[in-house]
């Protein structure tokens, strides 16, 4: 196998919050390109079409092009470019007739430094492909939900031509410049022997890859049908609950509506900032809001578990996937902040 075992989040070259926070300009921005995903898998609210309709401001589908570009101009308010836009947060993000548009355009502005996404690569064409990467796409994810077309039909409730798909993928690869790609599936579903199979499948055709676990990664998701262990993180090791959540303070997300949400997480859309900063909103102003500043004092106090009305107290995210524990640098952070 010539991919490396590595997790699609980079945690070794991580610069450590501790020392760096607060932060003037965000490292990362999510934007979501689409909410509306082609899947319909077990463990995520996006592709349960019922709920969704029941939730104010989703299956708002493609976000507006006209909206993103401005998004990107109003990046030149902050002090330093973006670390990385990450064009993904809730939907598909190839389900936007302009992805590789928008990564062109991001890659175009002196004020960002890097554009990657994730993806589940079903609508992963050759053609698509060559425009991505002719884009300047650095880094591709691609989500695997089972490592043939039954598996796909069971968990993702999509049906699936296998052998074209995986040949899309090897055509990325082979095609992909200076694009990196990391391939991951979740691990849960496998037996060992499908777990080989996966290496074998895929281990040629991708940079890093990786086996990861079911976590609870959408907040107050109750309809989620895959059972999972608590007590294993995302990347395997064993979890342990913190109390600051790391992400409010060095990444910022934009729905595909051009709405902000205050965690990226935020799939029902119930914290949302716009209304909170007056006038023009940019991702600056939000930045620099108070209301941001308020949410992440709480953390820094311990008082995650007061935030009721928010998806914060009970977060799966906080007990299996977080980047960096920061409960015992709080106090200094405050101070600083
Ligand atoms: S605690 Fe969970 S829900 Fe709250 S901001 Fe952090 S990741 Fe989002």
């Amino acid at each position: 196998m010539k991919a490396k075992l590595m997790p699609r989040i980079d945690i070794h070259d991580r610069i450590e919050l501790k020392n760096a926070l607060p932060l003037d300009t965000p490292y990362v921005i999510h934007i979501d390109p689409s909410d509306t995903c082609n899947f319909h898998c077990k463990f995520c609210p996006s592709g349960n079409t019922e709920l969704m309709k029941t939730i104010k401001g989703r299956g708002h589908g493609s976000m507006d092009f006209e909206v993103y570009k401005q998004i990107i101009d109003d990046l030149a308010e902050f002090r330093d470019p973006i670390r990385v836009i990450r064009l993904y947060k809730e939907g598909e993000p190839l389900v936007h007739p302009k992805f590789a548009d928008m990564v062109r355009y991001a890659k175009q502005s002196p004020h960002v430094l890097r554009v990657d996404t994730t993806t589940n690569a079903s609508l992963l064409t050759p053609e698509r492909s060559l425009e991505i990467i002719d884009a300047g796409l650095d880094r591709i994810n691609i989500s695997i939900e089972g490592i043939n077309a039954n598996q796909y039909k069971e968990f993702s409730n999509h049906t699936i031509d296998y052998e074209k798909f995986v040949e899309n993928i090897r055509f990325f690869y082979d095609h992909k410049k200076q694009c990196q790609m990391n391939i991951k599936i979740n691990g849960d579903i496998l037996n060992s022997e499908q777990e080989e199979e996966f290496y074998q499948v895929f281990g040629n055709i991708t940079d890093g890859i990786n086996v990861e676990h079911t976590i609870e990664y959408w907040p107050k998701f109750q309809d989620m049908k895959v059972e999972f262990d608590e007590t294993v993180s995302l990347l395997g090791g064993e979890s342990g609950e913190v109390q600051v959540c790391p992400y409010v303070f060095y990444e910022m997300c934009i729905n595909s509506d051009g709405t902000y949400s205050l965690c990226r997480f935020d799939w029902n859309h119930a914290m949302l900032m716009n209304q909170h900063v007056g006038g023009r909103v940019t991702p600056k102003k939000i930045w620099d809001s108070i209301v941001l500043f308020r949410f992440q004092e709480s953390f820094l106090k311990k008082e995650r578990k007061l935030l009721s009305v928010l998806s914060c107290p009970n977060c799966g995210i906080l007990k299996q996937g977080v980047p960096e524990d920061l409960d015992e640098f709080a106090g200094e952070i405050l101070d600083r902040m």
